[in-house]
């Protein structure tokens, strides 16, 4: 006999993601849900060029590779257009490690 009675999800159901659901770690993360496939697309298409590529003068701009949030969703920012920006991927990196930095710094003063 079953111990347990079936479940049943709808399609496309999966078990929420740990960030989704636990404060802390990988905050950086979040708000990849399902609009933003769409508006990395959009980006990608609308931006060819990394943004800061274009705006530190490095020639030639590399092609943009990543749809930034340009305010990070742990800090705020929202799954609209303007918070987006092309990126190329060495941009994108020296990006999230300043924002990994702050968050271990903004986590380290939450928790004293
Ligand atoms: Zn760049």
């Amino acid at each position: 006999m079953p111990t347990q009675a079936p479940r049943f999800r709808p399609p496309g159901w999966r078990p929420p993601e740990p960030w989704a659901t636990s404060k802390g770690k990988s905050r950086q993360q979040r708000g990849y849900d399902a609009g933003h496939d769409e508006m990395r697309k959009r980006v990608l298409i609308e931006e060819p060029w990394c943004r800061e590529c274009l705006r530190t003068g490095v020639a030639p701009p590399r092609r943009t590779t990543v749809a930034d949030h340009i305010h990070n969703r742990a800090e705020g920012g929202g799954n609209i257009r303007e918070n987006y920006q092309g990126l190329c991927d060495p941009h994108s990196k020296a990006k999230t490690a300043r924002e990994s930095a702050r968050a271990r710094r903004r986590n380290r003063s939450d928790s004293e």
